[in-house]
C-alpha cells in the first residue's frame, strides 16, 4: 500500500525523528510500506517524516546505472538494496561529490548540491541488528540526503544564496501549498 508524501511547506519535515528503542514487527511493516510508496513514486529514497511518521527510519535503493563510473558501481555492490536505515548515524565522511539532487517531497525540482563523496553510516537493520556500511557517490549521497530528512534538515539548505535567490518563487509557492512551514 502506497503511504501520502508530504510535501515542502508541512511542518514534519522540519521536525527531528527520534531513535527507535526496538524494531518492532510494526517499524518492520512501516519500512515495507516506504519501500513501496518510495518505489511507486520512482524515488531512489524516502525518510520518516516524508510518510508523516516521527520514527528514525529512512529507506534507499538506488538503481544499478546511477554512478558515475563502474568502480563506484562495483564498490557500493557491497550495500544490499533496498536498504532499511533505523537509527541511521554518519559516523564519517571524506571528500567532494557536486551532483543533481531531487526530493519527492519537491515534485518536478531538483539541483546540484555538494555532498561528500564517501560516507560511513551505522544503522540497526531490520531485525534489529547494528551495522555499518559505507558507501560511494550517489549511494553515499543518498544516505545524506536521507539521515539529513531525519535530522529535519531538507536538500535545498545545502542550496547556495544564489541556487536559494532563483528558486525561491517556486519553493515559496510549494510550501504556501502545503502547509507554509520552510
Ligand atoms: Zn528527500
Amino acid at each position: 500500500m502506497a503511504l501520502d508524501i508530504v510535501k515542502y511547506g508541512n511542518k514534519i519535515l522540519r521536525e527531528k525523528a527520534s531513535p527507535v528503542a526496538i524494531v518492532t514487527p510494526e517499524l518492520r511493516n512501516l519500512a515495507e510500506e516506504m519501500i513501496a510508496t518510495m518505489h511507486d513514486a520512482r524515488g531512489v529514497g524516502l525518510a520518516a517524516q516524508q510518510v508523516g511518521r516521527r520514527e528514525s527510519v529512512c529507506v534507499i535503493d538506488i538503481p544499478d546505472g546511477c554512478e558515475d563510473d563502474a568502480a563506484t558501481e562495483a564498490f557500493n555492490k557491497q550495500v544490499v538494496q533496498p536498504l532499511v536505515m533505523f537509527n541511521p548515524v554518519i559516523l564519517a565522511s571524506s571528500g567532494e561529490n557536486m551532483g543533481k539532487e531531487g526530493c519527492l517531497s519537491f515534485p518536478n525540482m531538483s539541483g546540484e548540491v555538494l555532498r561528500a563523496e564517501t560516507v560511513t553510516c551505522q544503522y540497526l537493520d531490520v531485525a534489529g541488528v547494528m551495522q555499518v556500511v559505507t558507501a560511494k557517490g550517489f549511494l553515499a549521497r543518498a544516505i545524506q540526503h536521507e539521515t539529513d530528512h531525519l535530522s529535519g534538515i531538507l536538500y535545498v539548505d545545502h542550496y547556495t544564496p544564489e541556487q536559494k535567490k532563483s528558486r525561491e518563487k517556486r519553493l515559496a509557492k510549494l510550501a504556501a501549498k502545503n502547509g507554509g512551514v520552510r
